[in-house]
Parts: C-alpha cells; structure tokens; sequence
C-alpha cells in the first residue's frame, strides 16, 4: 500500500478532505489523524477485519486494547452500556477532552477493539479535524497513538510517516499535537474509579470530581495494586538507551553533568533532556530544551519529538530528568520512567 498525505487545516479542516478521510475509513482502511493529545491512528471500531489492520500497522500486540474515539456526548451510549451515575460529570466536564473512561463495552463494538475484555475505552477529542473526521465517518473510531509500537508516540505527521509509511492509507497533516502526550485514562468500572495512566489530564482533576480517585500505575509507584492491560513497561521509547534521573533539580542536574562526561569520555553518544534553565555545560552532547520546569505545557509538547530528534542525532544514550509530580508532571515521569524501560536513577 501507497501512504497518501493530505494537508489540512486544523482549525477549519476542509470538508472535502474529511469526505474523502471518512470515505477510507468506511471502506475498512486506516487513516491516522490529529488529535489535540498525539497523532491517532484510526480504523472503523464496528469492523473488526479493519480494527485487526490496525495492530499490524503498528506490530502492536493483540493483548494490547485500543481507545475507540466519539464525535458526540451522545455517541457514548451507543459504544458502551450500564454506564455508573458518576459517569455523566466526566462526560460533562471532559467531553471534548484528554480524558479515556473505561466503561462496559456495548456488544455492537468489535471484541478486538478491546483485546476480548468485556470493558471498553472512550474518548471524544475536541481537535475540529478528529471531531470533524470521527462525525463524517457516522461510526465510532478505534484509534490508538500512530506511532510503531514501543515507539514514542507521533506528535506530528512527519513522526507517523517515519513509523507507519506504506502501512496506512492516508495521513492527515494537521501539524503539531496541541497537548503532545496521550489522554489520561479513568476506569469507571471499578470502586473507587482509578487512573490506569496519567496523561492530558491532571490528577487534580480527576480529584476533584472523585477525591478518592485511585492511582493504578506500577510505574509510579504510588500504588502498585493493577495497572492498565497493554501498559507493559518498555514503551514510548527512544532507539538510545534512556536514563531517567529523579530528585530535586540541583542534583538532578549535577548528577546528568557527571554521567554525561563520564559517557563523553568513554566514547559514547550522549544527549540530553533537559529544561530551559538547567545549567548544563557539556560540550559534545547533543542538548534538548524542551521549554521552562515551570511551563509543563511545552516540555509535553516537546516531550516525545525530543526523543526523535536525539534518535535522528544517533546519541547512544539519553539522560533526562525529572519534572515532578504536580499538573502534567505526574504523566512526565510515567513516559520517561517507560522510557527509561524502568533505568530511574533516585538521585536525592
Ligand atoms: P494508546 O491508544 O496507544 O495510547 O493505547 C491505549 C491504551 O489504553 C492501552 O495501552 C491500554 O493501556 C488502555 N486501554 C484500552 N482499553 C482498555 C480497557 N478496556 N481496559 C483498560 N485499559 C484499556
Ligand atoms: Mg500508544
């Protein structure tokens, strides 16, 4: 198959693009597109032949289960069923939004969307070319992050092209991701609901609604009870080896410098995920900036195309730092400690 490009715009996407996206994804073919968290990789979730393209598109195993994406609130009820009370402020404070509710899957949905599980995952994106997309294909759309598995996620088309080139049958350019890392996931079928992976939205968030809301995330170490299926630890990984350094910032940095000349002088390829303020004095390592410590937003819009780029300067190894746990600093360190296949290095 011949990957075809389309550019669209992101605020108004031009009706005829989106036909002709919507066309493809109702003749069972996959379009990846973007949505305000990560490039998505969509297919029709009511075709299960279709849904299956998806998983060699990406290598991803089929343990391994996919968001199915809504255009409308009102869509919720016909890809999910017995949905619990607490449901509908979720729907009303995060529909449109970074955040995936899992939830009683609706029979009609396709079992390999969800990897067999009697549950399902449920996100409507408030980027106007998914919503635009998802709305003119009239079916719900399975579409997890467009990027090869294990691999960090897309952020822009150029990213899917590198994965997925000749794997899927149109790309939709509608540049950058706005937020740049994936949806934060909420099982509602459990008591109390528990967060399976921190993304777009912050804990507080989620707090706020459900002050006892759990955290399941083995890689955080917050609580170690379950962890989302498909949440295996190496993912979202760069090519280098990735070291993932955890404490305050002075030591953080102190503790990269040494490494870093140390790995120079060995002969090693290093680069470096920094934040703009680090003071960091290292001649032959490639340095990535990815925005203030004190602007979350930007170091996770750079986040995962930080780590392609230093893969595209052939580095060796990678050392990146911390950014704590407040806001969409807790998502940061789930991807890097992912990244890092589990390599933190408790520097306090
Ligand atoms: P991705 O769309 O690539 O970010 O991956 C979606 C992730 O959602 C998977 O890796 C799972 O961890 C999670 N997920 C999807 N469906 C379910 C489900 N029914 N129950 C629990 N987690 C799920
Ligand atoms: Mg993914």
């Amino acid at each position: 198959m011949k990957t075809r490009i389309l550019a669209i715009d992101p605020l108004h996407p031009a009706p005829d693009v989106i036909a002709e996206a919507a066309h493809v994804l109702r003749s069972g073919g996959l379009v990846a597109f973007p949505t305000e968290t990560v490039y998505g990789l969509g297919a029709n979730a009511l075709d299960p032949a279709a849904v299956a393209r998806i998983f060699a598109a990406k290598d991803r195993p089929a343990t391994n289960p996919l968001i199915v994406h809504i255009a409308e609130r009102a869509d919720l009820v016909s890809v999910a069923v017995d949905l619990p009370p607490i449901a509908d402020e979720f729907v009303r404070q995060h529909f449109p939004g970074a955040l995936t509710l899992i939830l009683k899957r609706h029979p009609r949905i396709a079992a390999n969307v969800s990897a067999g599980l009697d549950t399902i995952a449920v996100r409507m994106p408030s980027h106007p070319v998914a919503q635009a997309l998802i709305g003119a294909a009239g079916v719900p759309v399975a579409a997890p992050s467009a990027n090869r598995f294990s691999r960090p996620s897309a952020t822009t088309a150029a990213h899917v092209l590198q994965d997925l080139e000749n794997r899927v049958d149109l790309i939709l350019d509608g540049g950058a991701a706005l937020i740049g890392i994936e949806s934060t996931i909420l099982d509602l079928t459990v008591d109390p609901p528990a967060v399976l992976r921190p993304g777009g939205v912050p804990l507080e968030s989620i707090r706020q609604i459900v002050p006892n809301a759990a955290v399941h995330s083995r890689f955080l170490e917050i609580d170690s009870a379950a962890s989302a299926p498909g949440q295996m630890l190496k993912h979202y990984s760069p090519r280098a080896e990735l070291r993932f350094y955890v404490g305050t910032p002075q030591s953080m940095i102190a503790h990269i410098a040494k490494d870093a000349h140390a790995l120079i002088a060995a002969g090693r390829r290093v680069g470096v995920l920094a934040a703009d303020e680090d003071r960091l004095d290292l001649p032959g390592a490639a340095v990535m900036r990815l925005g203030s410590a004190s602007d979350l937003d930007q170091i996770a819009v750079r986040l995962f195309s930080g780590m392609r780029d230093l893969d595209a300067q052939h580095v060796d190894v990678i050392l990146a730092r911390d950014f704590g746990e407040d806001g969409l600093g807790l998502a940061l360190r789930d991807r890097l400690t992912r990244a890092a296949e589990g390599r933190v290095l408790r520097v306090e």
